[in-house]
């Protein structure tokens, strides 16, 4: 009553602590229900048959309310993990400093978390301002006021179909417009990923980026070397599986957030070959995530990288190194470099260096090698790499158009196949100019399937 009161004196409260949300019913926010999850709903309905308040939050909701169907679905509720875990049969305590429920139905996973609460002021920090532990419960408001963008911070109760907006998220929906909940300098400084995520939500939502919060990107774009690797890895992760890979990368670029990301990125999407490769690896990738195919992150990592792992290889052999050690070698010392910013995790890094190491035995077409490279585990995603290869105009698409067949053959085919020389000279293992300009249109491509 007497905070009421004196905020009545003093004027609005601060819109980061706004306690009352706005509520809206079905007829206002026209959520389509058969867009919810089911097993969704079933956590809500457990958590609150118990006494507790749950909702669906975060990027479903704005999904929902944007008539798309959210990719997953996570829970907020005031009961604690404990609490959480008691009700479901199929449900896994995750993460040590702020720990969250995994509730589990066959392969689906319904994340759900406790409230947080607002002790960012509080928080221990680093010297640049990151907040380093943040982890207590809280209120619903606090929750929300947590929460990175406005649109972002909506609850949705399936049980009473009402929409709670702390944050005047669903204008920002309706405007189509990113805005960060708070002060965007502060939001930014206490977790410099925020940088990454306006970028990805921004080209994915295909949202406008709101002037107060995208005047302070590129000014804070350094502060995302201070974020720990594998944080980074999470979030570059998920925006180049984003579907939108392609227009993140060149937004990031446009932002200045590039150069701290995938450090050796800058370089080869200076040259015009590596940035035609790169385009093509991250339209291919779009289009299987939009398809809801899967995609191997190695596969991705390797097509980003490759451009500067030939230029490399390339330079180790004109030093006098043979062409395959100097494969190796450069592999090496692209991967070490790229783990300093970029914590790239062994079984990626490993499926990147087995795609790279592939590449020369594609191109000696000579007695065994053939047979011996069907073989290969990941023969598939080495052969994608080849017609992208061949694709961008790297190499030659007689190569890739052989391998089609080669593959496809049977026996005898195939002997035929290797009987007939081919047509490139000198089919030894170092990397080849450019033959042909524009050789990607006048032969038909086959069609890339990337990352199997
Ligand atoms: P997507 O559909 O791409 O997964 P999302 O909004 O669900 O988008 P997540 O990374 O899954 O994104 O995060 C879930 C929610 O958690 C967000 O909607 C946001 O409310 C909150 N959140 C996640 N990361 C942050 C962060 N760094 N700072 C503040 N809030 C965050
Ligand atoms: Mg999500």
């Amino acid at each position: 009553m007497i905070k009421k009161f004196i905020r009545r004196i003093l004027g609005k409260p601060k819109k980061s602590e706004r306690v009352e949300p706005v509520v809206l019913g079905p007829q206002e926010h026209r959520i389509n229900p058969q867009l919810l999850s089911s097993n969704a709903v079933r956590v809500t309905q457990t958590l609150q048959e118990n006494g507790f308040k749950a909702f669906v939050v975060g990027g479903a909701v704005r999904d929902l309310l944007l008539g798309v169907k959210p990719k997953d679905f996570d829970v907020a509720t005031n009961a604690t993990p404990e609490q959480v875990k008691k009700l479901f049969r199929r449900a896994f305590i995750i993460g040590k400093r702020f720990q969250i429920v995994h509730v589990m139905f066959g392969q689906d996973i319904i994340e759900v978390t406790t409230f947080r609460g607002s002790s960012a002021d509080n928080a221990p920090k680093d010297e640049h301002g990151r907040v380093l532990r943040d982890n207590t419960f809280g209120e619903q408001h606090e929750d929300a006021a947590r929460r990175d963008f406005t649109i972002n911070a909506m609850y949705y109760d399936p049980a009473s179909q009402q929409v709670l907006d702390y944050h005047e998220g669903i204008k920002d929906i309706r405007n189509r417009t990113l805005r960060m909940i708070g002060v965007p300098e502060e939001r930014y400084r206490e977790d410099p990923v925020r940088l990454l995520r306006v970028v990805r939500f921004a080209a994915k939502l295909q949202f406008t980026i709101d002037p107060a919060t995208q005047a302070p990107i590129k000014v804070m774009a350094p502060l995302i070397n201070n974020v720990p690797a594998a944080r980074v890895f999470d979030e570059m992760l998920k925006l180049l599986l984003s579907g939108y890979a392609l227009a993140c990368l060149t937004q990031l670029r446009k932002e200045g957030l590039h150069h701290g990301l995938l450090p050796l990125l800058d370089v080869v999407l200076e040259q015009p070959l590596g940035e035609k490769f790169v385009t093509l690896a991250l339209e291919n990738t779009d289009e299987r995530v939009r398809q809801g195919k899967p995609v191997s992150p190695g596969f991705l990592f390797a097509s980003l990288l490759w451009h500067q792992v030939l230029e490399k290889w390339n330079a180790y052999q004109a030093a006098g190194e043979y062409p395959i050690p100097a494969l190796h070698l450069a592999a090496d010392s692209v991967l070490d470099a790229q783990t300093e910013k970029l914590a790239l995790q062994r079984k990626i890094a490993s499926d990147m260096r087995d795609i790279w190491a592939m590449q020369p035995r594609f191109e000696r077409r000579i007695g065994k090698s053939p047979y011996k490279l069907l073989e290969h585990p990941r023969l598939r995603a080495g052969y994608d790499f080849l017609l992208l290869r061949c694709q961008s105009g790297e190499i030659d698409m007689e190569i890739g158009d052989w391998w089609t067949d080669f593959m496809a053959a049977d026996g005898p085919e195939r002997e035929e196949l290797l009987a007939r020389k081919p047509k490139t000279e000198g089919e030894a293992s170092a990397p080849k100019k450019r033959r042909r300009r524009g050789g990607r249109n006048r032969t038909k491509p086959a069609p890339v399937e990337g990352n199997s």
